[in-house]
């Protein structure tokens, strides 16, 4: 390798009006226009000019670059042209992926979002009166019908009759449930004193710490018993005369086993009766249905919670409901009326098409449409189901370079919500030849759509569950241009 100085290298460097000027790059230029592709070109040199820098080209390497300099500058146009944002196949099995964007939206939660977004649309404005309305009635209606009845399980008939929740509940939304939690608490409790137990002290991923949005809330945290218990009367020896709520928050994303105690709602409803203090439950993922249904314990219902006499829940619009992000706070009207007229409520609203799709997701739920919810769907998929989809798809896998088994596994609900609820399922699990676990899937995140999978003991796991069946082609398509 000849040592060429870094000063004769930085000579041969086109100028950007030189690389203007060449044939390829100023037919670029025609079409997509000059200012892009100059753009692009600036990129690439100032590249080039940091490879020398760093001692990265020599002579040689610069030349075959410098030929490839079209290409580099038509690829870095695409690049900046491009989405950054991509739809991707989720072959993971984890139904609720925060990093992919938790739960996808069916078509008619598309349809509406399209057009609402379309057109002006009545987000605040009462038609009948031809004045200003409430952007909250849209769901705020469809909330109170559900949040009235019996909890069903997935795939069950309408009720026969409404269960009343005895008293008269309100929901408002807010952009998620992190906020919805510093709404509650600063409407509540600013100021003043909240009780929670030690063991619910908890952080949700991306940041969310109870502690932490308690102080920005302006409320102050009285903190009760130990880490591993604590019991009604730790609670009720706490309370000052400027306690003003009682706090539960969903153990989402761990469990505490062993030598444990919790209070149960009811004996914490008991005492916030007793004292005339409001009782509120942070549930994270809040499940409209029962989902026992489909073998997913120990998720707290929106509605036991309220049934049970909790004044006030809060949950995420985008974990196990299926909708999009959101924050819900459903409860006792007169409380909730306060939380709406808190000036924090205005800067935490959201966007018309959020009620657009949250609209669809509720309509599906008051029809007992669940298979709409493309969440749910995936959740009632049973094991038989996605193994004679994975069969299907090996056989169409041609054998060059892959060898796959198809196992057993376990698909996880994800998204904070209960962390030993798994689904069992069946997983395609590959090796390639001449590539690791962490090749392949590289490999799969390089194709277009990107594929994203899990990676166990030195193989590469697809699990269906989460795959959409119309995606089963692209999925074929991908694994056999691997193979070849
Ligand atoms: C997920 C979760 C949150 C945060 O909800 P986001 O919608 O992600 O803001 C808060 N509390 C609990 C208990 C959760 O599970």
């Amino acid at each position: 390798m000849k040592n060429t100085q870094p000063a004769q290298l930085f000579r041969k460097l086109p100028s950007v009006d030189e690389v203007m000027r060449s044939p390829a790059i100023s037919a670029l230029a025609v079409s997509h226009g000059h200012e892009p592709v100059t753009d692009a070109a600036r990129v690439v040199l100032s590249g080039l000019r940091r490879e020398i820098a760093s001692g990265l080209l020599d002579d040689h390497a610069l030349g075959l670059a410098l030929s490839g300099l079209p290409h580099a500058v038509e690829s870095q146009l695409r690049r900046a042209l491009s989405y950054s944002l991509r739809p991707l196949i989720n072959a993971t099995g984890v139904i609720l992926h925060t990093n992919l964007g938790r739960a996808p939206l069916g078509e008619a939660a598309i349809e509406h979002i399209r057009e609402i977004a379309a057109s002006y649309s009545n987000l605040e404005f009462d038609i009948e009166q031809g004045a200003r309305g409430q952007r909250d009635a849209h769901v705020d209606r469809l909330f109170r019908k559900l949040l009235s009845q019996g909890a069903l399980g997935i795939g069950a008939s309408m009720p026969e009759e409404a269960v009343s929740t005895g008293s008269d509940i309100s929901t408002i939304v807010v952009n998620n449930n992190a906020a919805a939690v510093l709404l509650a608490l600063n409407t509540l409790a600013e100021g003043e004193e909240v009780i929670v137990s030690r063991g619910e002290l908890v952080e949700i991923g991306g940041s969310f710490r109870i502690p932490d949005v308690m102080a920005k809330s302006g409320a102050i945290l009285r903190e009760v018993g130990t880490t591993n218990r604590t019991r009604a009367t730790d609670y009720r020896g706490a309370i000052t005369e400027r306690t003003r709520l009682l706090l539960r928050v969903h153990r989402s994303n761990f469990e505490i086993t062993g030598f444990t105690e919790q209070p149960s709602t009811a004996e914490l409803v008991t005492l916030a009766r007793e004292r005339g203090i409001p009782l509120m439950e942070d549930l994270g993922s809040g499940a409209l249905l029962d989902l026992r249904s489909v073998g997913i314990n120990g998720e707290p219902g929106v509605l036991d919670s309220l049934r049970s006499g909790v004044d006030i829940v809060t949950y995420s619009g985008d974990k196990l409901l299926g909708g999009p992000q959101a924050g819900l706070i459903s409860g006792a009207s007169k409380l909730v009326a306060r939380m709406r007229s808190n000036s924090l409520f205005r800067a935490l609203r959201v966007d018309k098409l959020i009620y657009a799709a949250l609209e669809a997701i509720l309509l599906a739920y008051v029809r007992h449409d669940h298979d709409a919810i493309p969440t749910l769907r995936m959740m009632r998929l049973s094991k038989g189901e996605i193994g004679k989809r994975a069969e299907a798809l090996a056989s169409r896998i041609p054998l060059h370079r892959l060898n796959f088994e198809i196992v057993d596994g376990d698909s996880l609900l994800g998204g904070g919500s209960a962390p030993s609820s798994v689904l069992p399922t069946r997983l395609l699990a590959l090796v390639c030849l001449g590539l690791s676990a962490d090749e392949l899937a590289a490999e799969l995140r390089s194709s277009d759509p990107p594929i994203v999978a899990r990676v166990d003991e030195g193989r590469v796991l697809l699990d269906l569950r989460t795959v959409f069946p119309e995606q089963d082609d692209a999925l074929a398509a991908a694994i056999t241009r691997i193979s070849a």
